[in-house]
């Protein structure tokens, strides 16, 4: 299959008529949303649902995220919704939430991967929502990397990743925030966030009004985001967490000849600027797929106290760091 590749920079309008165009028609497409770029299909196109499943290598029991472009659209996905999605829809909508609801059963059952339950976001992207109205109806978008590679947050990295495998590639352009979404299940009493991103927990508390569980395997009273059991991205380089420029040091001084990266938010001594790269949310992913490219031996982190506050940042790096 040719890739189409639709350039939503220069002229946004056609672009996300044919984009809309294929995804009517059955086919799916890469597109770019605040968070990552995701691959689009209809969601109440089984077959083309399935398609995503295929492209990307995805192992079937890995649900999907549908994404609205309004809060209204939620109604034709999800039943019983509790007043506290309009609550958190209000305040974080279009935005980098997803809320977990109950389904719809006129959803196919492979949206969720048979789960009766559906992941509903509103992505905060222009280029995203008009794609999405215009094809009619909402769009199950995972991210539009292969499985087991990082997210990607470029159209080159879809690119890289799908050519050849999907109908098309919507460029709008790098992502704004550079991870996925926050994800929170509100439908137990103890609302539980399932993956950290940059709505954080007190954000969420302050809408809610009540505490929020961030889930960490072994302690959640609920079950697992099924997602989670999969092995999770690690770049081909040996992943290590530092706490201070001493440590890192004393890594270097280990294998001297390594080709390595350092990651960090912090100025760096002078005798390492040639190998220090800047650690954010926006380039981890970029970063990681450089590192892979070019064939890095070793990326050291510096998991500075601004750093491990920042809770979506460390789960991403920590993930990375173990493979799990
Ligand atoms: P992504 O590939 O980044 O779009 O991630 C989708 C993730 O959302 C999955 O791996 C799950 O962790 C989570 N997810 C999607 N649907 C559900 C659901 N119904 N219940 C719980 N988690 C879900
Ligand atoms: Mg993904």
């Amino acid at each position: 299959m040719t890739t189409e590749l639709l350039d939503a920079l220069n002229s946004p309008d056609s672009a996300i008529i044919r984009a809309a165009e294929l995804l009517r028609s059955g086919e799916v497409v890469g597109f770019p949303t605040e968070t990552v770029y995701g691959l689009g299909a209809c969601i109440f196109n089984e077959t083309a649902v399935r398609k995503i499943y295929e492209a990307k290598g995805r192992p079937q029991d890995n649900p999907l995220i549908a994404h609205i472009a309004s809060i209204e659209d939620a109604k034709r996905i999800a039943v019983n919704i509790p007043d506290e999605f309009y609550r958190l829809a209000d305040a974080f909508f279009p935005g980098a939430l997803t809320v977990i609801l109950r389904k719809r059963k006129q959803v196919p059952s492979i949206v969720s991967a048979g789960l009766d339950t559906i992941a509903v976001r509103m992505p905060a992207h222009e280029i995203a929502l008009r794609i999405i109205a215009e094809a009619g109806e909402p769009l199950v978008a995972p991210s539009a990397n292969r499985s087991g590679k990082p997210s990607p947050t470029s159209a080159q990295h879809v690119f890289d990743d799908l050519n050849g495998r999907i109908a098309a590639i919507v460029d709008g352009g790098k992502c704004r925030v550079g991870i996925e979404s926050t994800i929170i299940d509100i439908l137990g009493d103890i609302p539980v966030i399932v993956r950290p991103g940059s709505i954080t927990g007190e954000n969420i508390e302050q809408i809610l009004g009540k505490k929020v569980i961030i889930h960490s395997a072994g302690e959640s009273p609920v079950p697992i985001a099924p997602g989670m059991k999969y092995r999770h991205y690690a770049p081909q380089a040996i992943v290590k967490l530092k706490k201070s420029w001493e440590e890192i040091s004393e890594e270097i001084d280990k294998n001297p000849n390594y080709k390595r990266m350092i990651l960090t938010t912090e100025e760096a001594p002078a005798k390492l600027k040639d190998i220090v790269f800047s650690l954010s949310t926006e380039t981890i992913y970029a970063e990681f797929r450089r590192a892979d490219a070019e064939s890095f031996q070793e990326i050291l982190i510096l998991c500075s106290d601004t750093v491990q506050t920042n809770t979506a940042l460390m789960n991403r790096i920590a993930k990375a760091a173990s493979g799990t």
